[in-house]
């Protein structure tokens, strides 16, 4: 059975703790230099109250682990960061429906996800912003989806493009959220959402390995 279950979901959480905690020097320095150097404080904060969260629910379903993410996130990040991923994991539960994800599923998750963060933060791809990793994540999903792909298949290939659009994201103005506020000064700087969402997509991808 190639669909990802609950146990999966658990795991994809825990994972992006243990990423963003070992990260969180690294996105502090990236939001540094275009922001106010909190964004690896929120998330590991973030993702500390999910994992804290998950040791005492009982999810039975990918769906309820995204809920129980986005909820979390929403209380405990703070910042642009913090209702943005809560959006973007609140969209991911709706989409996935009750049971397990194949990978239509995890297109159609992803998918949700960055229309969510689209419609609550205004961004469009190129802004610099988590979009940039996110929706061609979302893409690469899809492709994969359609060609009739496995789910572990078209998360590893939404992890690789989450990873790819946040190091183009180095070169580009910021239109969106604090950064912009350098304008062009905003260039030669990886976005720390951008990476952060890369972080996150590959613990989903590794979840599933
Ligand atoms: P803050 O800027 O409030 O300190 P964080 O540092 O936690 O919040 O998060 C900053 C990240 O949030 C940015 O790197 C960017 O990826 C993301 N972001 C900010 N504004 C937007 C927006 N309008 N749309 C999408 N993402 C955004
Ligand atoms: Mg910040
Ligand atoms: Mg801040």
């Amino acid at each position: 059975d190639d669909t990802l279950d609950t146990a999966w979901a658990v795991r994809w959480a825990e994972l992006a703790q243990s990423s963003v905690a070992e990260n969180r020097i690294a996105l502090m320095e990236l939001d540094r230099e275009i922001g106010d150097g909190d964004h690896g404080d929120n998330l590991d904060r973030g993702f500390t109250a999910v994992t804290a969260k998950l040791a005492d629910a009982t999810p039975d379903s990918p769906a309820a682990v995204f809920k129980l993410i986005a909820t979390t996130l929403m209380s405990t990040v703070g910042g642009a960061a913090g209702p943005l991923y809560g959006t973007a994991f609140l969209r991911a539960a709706t989409a996935a429906g009750q049971g397990p994800l194949d990978a239509g599923g995890v297109a159609a998750m992803l998918t949700a996800a960055v229309e969510g963060v689209q419609a609550r933060g205004k961004a469009t791809t190129g802004d610099k912003t988590m979009v940039d990793a996110l929706a061609p994540a979302a893409a690469a999903a899809r492709s994969v989806a359609e060609v009739g792909g496995s789910a572990r298949a078209a998360l590893k290939a939404a992890a690789e493009a989450a990873e790819e659009g946040a190091r183009a994201t180095e070169p580009l103005v910021a239109r969106k959220g604090r950064a912009s506020y350098l304008g062009d000064r905003s260039a030669g700087h990886r976005d720390p959402g951008a990476q952060s969402s890369a972080l996150v997509l590959r613990a989903a991808a590794d979840a599933a390995a």
